[in-house]
């Protein structure tokens, strides 16, 4: 059982698609405790990379990944810009010349990205950000894949997870990001990344659920 490179590419648009609807959304959470573009953001960015997915997608998964990496870093700007670009770059990297990825393959992919977007933001688990729902669900697919678990139920059971950790951020103090000005009062609203990242992590379950 493998991710084919196109269930690979009907994820990244009907992530792009999700951001568009959710785009308003996205910004108010941002209004909130952040400056109010995060949904602006990351549509700017989504959209490109639709634009621009056509010249890459009959690559293999790994240049396609790192394409997407490029025009997010090039198109996106504030925090979330480099971070997702950074994600997309690693999962490129731990999947270059692949056609099609097991369990194991994007796990590998994802733990590197997680791995990168830490090292490039300094945050952790409990910090109010997008980690907070990548690395729950994460540590959900490694503890599937341990277990024999199919794609469909790892992918599945991951966003349980990656849902669970974006709601987890509500009561938080933000540690990083513009949230962080707030102090004691960034309290009291979902983080905006950690949003989006768990709109990534639903529309990977849906893309990846139906394995050859
Ligand atoms: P900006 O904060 O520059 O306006 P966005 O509004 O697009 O950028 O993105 C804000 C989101 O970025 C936050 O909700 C948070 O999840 C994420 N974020 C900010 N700083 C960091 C960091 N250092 N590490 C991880 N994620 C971060
Ligand atoms: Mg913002």
């Amino acid at each position: 059982m493998t991710i084919s490179r196109d269930q690979f590419i009907v994820w990244i648009k009907d992530f792009a698609g999700v951001i568009a609807e959710n785009k308003e959304y996205l910004t108010e959470l941002d209004s909130a405790i952040g400056d109010a573009d995060h949904g602006i953001n990351m549509n700017r960015g989504f959209q490109a990379v639709l634009t621009k997915l056509p010249a890459f997608e009959n690559q293999d998964i790994g240049s396609i990944a790192k394409n997407i990496g490029m025009v997010l870093i090039s198109t996106v700007g504030g925090a979330s810009g480099p971070l997702y670009g950074t994600l997309f770059m690693q999962i490129g990297k731990e999947t270059a010349g692949k056609l099609e990825l097991t369990l194991n393959d994007w796990i590998t992919a994802l733990d590197s990205a997680v791995n990168g977007v830490m090292m490039r933001g300094k945050a952790n688990l409990g910090d109010k950000t997008m980690l907070d729902t990548l690395i729950p669900a994460l540590n959900t697919l490694k503890e599937c894949s341990a277990n024999g678990t199919s794609i469909a139920d790892a992918v599945g059971t991951a966003e349980k997870s990656a849902e669970e950790g974006m709601l987890s951020t509500t009561p938080l103090v933000a540690k990083k990001g513009r949230a962080s000005y707030l102090g004691e009062r960034s309290a009291g609203t979902q983080d905006p990344g950690a949003t989006s990242s768990y709109y990534l992590l639903k529309t990977a379950a849906e893309a990846f659920a139906n394995t050859a």
